[in-house]
């Protein structure tokens, strides 16, 4: 396996850091209109994993927390993120199936549309309309509001096959977008077979509503806050607690700055256990 780290590309990738260009100033286009499934989708994920306290047990936090690493770490962070968005480093491609079906199973989309809507938030970042959850249009659209207002510019398949042509053009791929939903039934099953609705409260539900939002303050949180160690030409930011919340992805600033390097976090103190895989996996494969 090949990757691309600071240590490896220091001279190169200290020296350019990528600087955003510079949005040009023009008015948010109206918001599109709401769309009802994708409400009452995430209001009921929502609702379901306030029964939390009725229940608690300390397996179930376990599997939560462990599912929560296992999907978002791995899945999103290390695979549709790091792996397939900005191929910071490679894996053979059977690997590359099965990371990419434990990022499908985090309910944050198929392959195609979740790296194609990255790659145009890199490509335009905090554009007002073109960047797909830029914090210029404020905190509560970047986080959330651009997935239940969808644009249609952003939500369509001809986007992913232009955004993200290497994905759009496997057939595994183009299946799990359409399929990933249904992947969280087997999850479900399972889950109720080995700890019941305890393990499936904690296991679905609340796991996923605590990994959405962890995504989300990507989006949103670091855009407008934290430290900058990089001049990024946006107003991406380093966020401690962020990057505790998403295994590294919080260093968003020294992201922005070298988005093609798969380690985010630089310095000692800037803890980044999605590379701690990714050096792991190294040695591995
Ligand atoms: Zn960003
Ligand atoms: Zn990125």
């Amino acid at each position: 396996m090949t990757s691309t780290s600071p240590a490896a590309s220091t001279s190169q990738a200290r020296s350019q850091p990528r600087r955003s260009p510079q949005p040009e100033v023009v008015e948010p286009t109206p918001r599109p209109p709401l769309s009802w499934p994708s409400v009452i989708f995430f209001a009921a994920f929502h609702g379901l994993a306030l029964l939390a306290p009725w229940f608690f047990s300390w397996k179930a936090l376990g599997v939560a927390i462990f599912l929560h690493w296992l999907f978002g770490s791995i899945g999103i962070c290390l695979g549709y993120h790091r792996l397939l968005a900005h191929r910071s480093f490679q894996v053979p491609q059977w690997l590359e199936y099965v990371i990419t079906t434990i990022g499908a199973l985090a309910l944050q989309g198929g392959p195609a549309f979740w790296v194609a809507g990255h790659r145009q938030h890199h490509a335009f970042t905090e554009h007002v309309n073109k960047d797909p959850y830029s914090a210029s249009r404020g905190f509560w659209w970047s986080h959330f509001l651009w997935l239940i207002f969808p644009d249609k510019d952003c939500f369509n398949q001809e986007k992913y096959n232009k955004n993200a042509p290497d994905l759009a053009r496997h057939a595994y791929y183009r299946w799990l977008d359409k399929n990933f939903l249904a992947l969280q039934i087997p999850v479900g099953l399972g889950l109720y077979l080995i700890g019941g609705w305890s393990f499936v409260i904690y296991g679905v539900f609340v796991r996923a509503v605590i990994l959405w939002h962890s995504t989300w303050l990507i989006n949103s949180a670091t855009h407008m806050t934290g430290y900058k160690s990089h001049d990024s030409g946006d107003h991406s930011g380093n966020v401690w607690w962020a990057a505790l919340m998403t295994y590294g992805e919080g260093w968003h600033n020294n992201h922005h700055a070298y988005p093609k390097v798969a380690k985010a976090g630089w310095t000692w103190w800037e803890i980044d256990p999605t590379w701690w895989a990714i050096n792991l996996l190294q040695k591995l494969v």
